[in-house]
């Protein structure tokens, strides 16, 4: 049996997480973690039977706990539940599959008792990267990715030589609003911001994906996973999501991974690495589909992830001031507070205001999250 905790166990990458190991039948679930869904997390513990389950909230723990009385599973909360879960004795693998960069201090905890980590929250790599990539060495633990990016990079680097590549070829669906220019955007609202071509996915990553900051925050995720620079990480729109990514070699060669877009592949690869299984689902069909486009990503429109690129190439606190505004915009956006545009505008205006430190440790980051969502606080009401 393979045991795993989840972090965020009800959302996207958390529920398919499950699924997969519904399927498997060999996956043990341990610990589980959750937001604000009380009643997932019920269901869930009623079908996984974990040993320990967390709520962010003490009252939303408290209703889970009065709820599931009749069961053996421990109920906990806060930061401290997090890290229980993140550090649960039996779990050998850990997915991180929660929102946002309240992701670091678990995934650090994990590490730190030896968990792998089957990563989907970017965020924490985004902003704590040069501290969980040398912790990674030290500990000896696998960084399993499951962003599906992420996951095509790394099997396309099954048995090469990372020294030899040339460049990583991201893939992008372009989002909803590939074609249009930044002017065309300025009335886009809520609900034709989550409607993404491809992909079902959490709200946020799925207003990230529209104005490609997801794209922004997935160059910084590669630089940092495969050891690259940001020159070697070039971003190429493939509206139909089929090739999920591909590495570019010295000698000119690419490799890269194809399939339909479903996130159930890259988590069971992540959980099973080295070992691929049987996956139902679609299978592509190359004479049904016809044709693979390709274009360049259009950086006039889609600011965000020019400075995404600009905030890595910065480097120390950067990556934190970019991904915490857009953190903050976002969740913003979503409360209808602000327009679509002032996403990116915010995130331009912190990466100005916000003070710059090389290697922050964890509590610079957090401080510097805290400085962001000041300056944002200060801005829009
Ligand atoms: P969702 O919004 O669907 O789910 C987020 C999860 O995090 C939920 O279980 C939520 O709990 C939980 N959560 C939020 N805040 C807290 C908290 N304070 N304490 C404990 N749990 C919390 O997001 P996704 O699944 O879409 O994305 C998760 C991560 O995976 C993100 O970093 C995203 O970028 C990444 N990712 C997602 C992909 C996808 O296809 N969805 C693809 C690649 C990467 P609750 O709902 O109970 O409040």
């Amino acid at each position: 049996m393979k045991k795993i905790a989840i972090l965020g166990s009800t959302g996207s990458i958390g529920t398919q997480t499950l699924e997969v190991a519904e399927t498997q039948q060999d996956i043990e679930v341990v610990a589980l973690a959750a937001g604000g869904n009380v009643d997932l997390l019920e269901q869930q513990i009623r079908c996984f039977h974990p040993k320990l389950a967390a709520m962010w909230t003490e009252e939303k723990a408290k209703e889970l706990a009065l709820r599931i009385a009749d069961t053996n599973t421990k109920v906990v909360s806060g930061m401290e539940g997090l890290i229980e879960v993140a550090t649960a004795p039996e779990a050998e693998i850990v997915v991180t599959a929660i929102v946002g960069m309240i992701g670091i201090r678990p995934t650090i905890a994990a590490m730190k008792a030896g968990k792998d980590i089957a990563l989907a929250n970017k965020e924490t790599l985004v902003t704590a990267g040069h501290l969980i990539m040398p912790l990674a060495k030290e500990t000896g633990v696998k960084i399993l990715p499951v962003d599906s990016e992420h996951s095509a990079i790394f099997q396309s680097l099954n048995g090469e030589n990372p020294k030899e590549i040339d460049k990583i070829l991201l893939t992008a669906s372009g989002g909803p609003f590939r074609g249009r220019t930044r002017a065309q955007l300025a009335d886009i609202q809520v609900e034709d911001a989550l409607k993404h071509p491809n992909w079902a996915m959490g709200q946020k990553i799925t207003i990230d994906s529209s104005t490609m900051v997801n794209k922004g925050l997935e160059v910084m995720e590669a630089k940092w996973l495969f050891g690259v620079t940001y020159d070697q990480v070039q971003v190429v729109v493939q509206p139909q999501s089929v090739i999920h990514s591909m590495v570019q070699y010295k000698d000119g060669a690419i490799i890269a991974q194809l399939g339909t877009p479903d996130m159930k592949l890259p988590i069971q690869y992540a959980l099973y690495y080295p070992e691929r299984r049987y996956l139902p689902g679609d299978r592509l069909d190359f004479a049904a589909m016809k044709q693979i486009t390709f274009e360049a990503p259009d950086l006039d429109t889609f600011t965000g992830l020019a400075m995404a690129y600009e905030a890595g190439r910065k480097g120390g606190n950067a990556p934190t001031i970019f991904n915490a505004a857009n953190e903050k915009a976002v969740g913003l956006f979503l409360q209808r507070k602000i327009g679509y545009l002032a996403i990116t505008d915010l995130i331009a205006e912190c990466m100005q205001a916000v003070s710059w430190v090389d290697a922050p440790n964890v509590e610079q980051i957090l401080e510097t999250e805290a400085a962001v969502y000041e300056y944002i606080a200060g801005k829009v009401n």
